[in-house]
């Protein structure tokens, strides 16, 4: 009984988080900087938030994230990190070889006042970037904004330093992926092969995250958007952005610089977001859909209509980030279940705007966004009237263990569970992922609480 003196009773807070749902910027850009090939992502500020994100990223991923940091002492903190970073980039260019640096700040650089452009203009002129390697940078200051905001100012610099118009356009569509799981990535490429599109996707996690164990250890693992494929996207036909929180200031920066229009839509989480992902694939790559993926769709559909009766009408909380919240609260509705109560630490219109739309029809549904929507307010809800489902990170493993509830990992951070970075929930394939891990939860906890007498074989 870990949250047993959470009540029912709500307060009005206004200057006071209890339990976020949301982390800092820093780890944001840090994870997308890991989607380009050969990058060392390197954290301008303190060792204790590079600590801090690096190991947040290792325990979600069970991977070794690799990152640098300023290393700030007492003196830089005072006087400036400059001469940390300058010399940062010159070790590490010596020492490690990567092909890109990707610079983030953290508070304490953003409140010093540090400026990014001329700390690395300085290492131009000093000549501490090898020829052909490069240096990249965003502010990511973690009193405002949350780690979606981070990832997003990453992809945005992605396009600021890379992406390169030609004269001749090519027929390829830019995937600019939000922030979802490498598995998620790889199921999102698979079917744009399948549909024989041509693509590039930026960032891409898969080969990175999500790596073999064979008995050596790469700095560098093989995966990732390379230079030349980064440099490429100012010459593709078409941009899709895959959630709007993180990919949208990506999708203008390049439409502004390279003049490549763009479309952002959900992440294809669920039936009707994977259909919008794959309309405007075969509208903008100019294929059709193939049968193959449309026969993925018919064994969801066959899969929810046999196991209808165990979905219908089940309450159920979620919390986590908004890209992925949208569409799987849609999902969720489509499946004639009820969400009742979902928070997202991450402020923000679009949230509120189409949740309002996606729960018109649940009268009872409660949903917030921003600093005050927080775990601790989600469980006093819950203690108002309880749920049959959780859906969230590992945050929520106290409340489904004080209220006897089932729960389904989803998001970031899953600390305490493995196999979220190798099984999708992206496309018809992950969706039938999660209905069956859903299906799996109430049948599970049906079995081991149901009195004796109501033990059932066949389910
Ligand atoms: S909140 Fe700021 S100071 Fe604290 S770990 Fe995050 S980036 Fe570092």
């Amino acid at each position: 009984m870990l949250l047993k003196h959470t009540t029912d009773k709500e307060i009005d807070r206004k200057a006071l988080t209890i339990n976020p749902a949301k982390t800092c910027q820093p780890i944001g850009a840090m994870y997308a900087a890991l989607g380009i090939h050969g990058c060392l992502p390197h954290s301008h500020g303190s060792q204790g938030c590079c600590s801090y994100h690096r190991s947040t990223l290792t325990r979600h991923f069970k991977e070794p994230v690799v990152a640098a940091t300023s290393s700030f002492s007492e003196g830089s903190s005072v006087f400036g990190g400059s001469a940390n970073l300058v010399q940062a980039i010159e070790t590490m260019f010596t020492v490690y070889k990567p092909e890109v640096i990707a610079v983030h700040t953290t508070c304490l650089s953003e409140t010093i006042g540090d400026d990014l452009t001329q700390i690395v203009s300085k290492a131009n002129d000093d000549g501490l970037i090898p020829e052909g390697k490069f240096v990249i940078y965003c502010n990511t200051p973690s009193y405002v904004g949350t780690h979606i905001t981070g990832y997003s100012n990453q992809v945005a610099a992605m396009v600021k330093f890379f992406s390169t118009a030609t004269p001749k356009k090519k027929n390829v569509v830019n995937l600019v992926a939000g922030w979802m799981e490498p598995s998620d990535m790889r199921e999102i490429k698979r079917l744009a092969q399948v549909m024989e599109a041509r693509t590039i996707m930026f960032p891409d996690m898969t080969g990175v995250l999500d790596t073999p164990l064979n008995g050596k250890y790469h700095m560098y693992p093989d995966g990732g958007t390379t230079i030349p494929e980064l440099r490429a996207t100012g010459d593709s036909k078409f941009t899709i952005g895959l959630g709007q929180y993180c990919t949208e200031d990506a999708c203008i920066k390049l439409e502004n610089k390279c003049k490549v229009k763009f479309e952002v839509v959900d992440i294809p989480i669920g039936l009707k977001a994977t259909d919008r992902f794959l309309m405007s694939l075969s509208r903008h790559a100019n294929l059709p859909i193939p049968d193959s993926i449309t026969e993925e769709r018919g064994q969801l559909i066959d899969l929810i209509a046999d196991n209808a009766k165990y979905l219908y009408g089940k309450r159920v909380a979620l919390w986590g980030d908004p890209d992925t919240l949208i569409p799987l609260t849609e999902f969720l509705v489509s499946l004639d279940m009820k969400p009742v109560y979902i928070v997202s630490g991450t402020p923000g219109k679009p949230f509120d705007e189409r949740m309002s739309e996606i729960l018109k029809d649940i009268p009872e549904a409660k949903f917030m966004s921003g600093e005050r929507a927080d775990m601790f307010r989600l469980h006093q809800w819950i203690k108002q009237e309880g749920v049959d489902l959780l859906i969230g990170n590992t945050y929520g493993k106290y409340i489904a263990r004080d209220e006897d509830t089932p729960f389904i990992r989803f998001g970031f951070p899953i600390a305490d569970r493995s196999g979220h970075n190798y099984f999708p929930k992206t496309g018809y394939v992950g969706a039938t992922n999660l209905v069956i891990q859903i299906l799996n939860a109430f049948m599970d906890h049906q079995d081991r609480t149901c009195p004796e007498e109501k033990v059932e074989f066949q389910m």
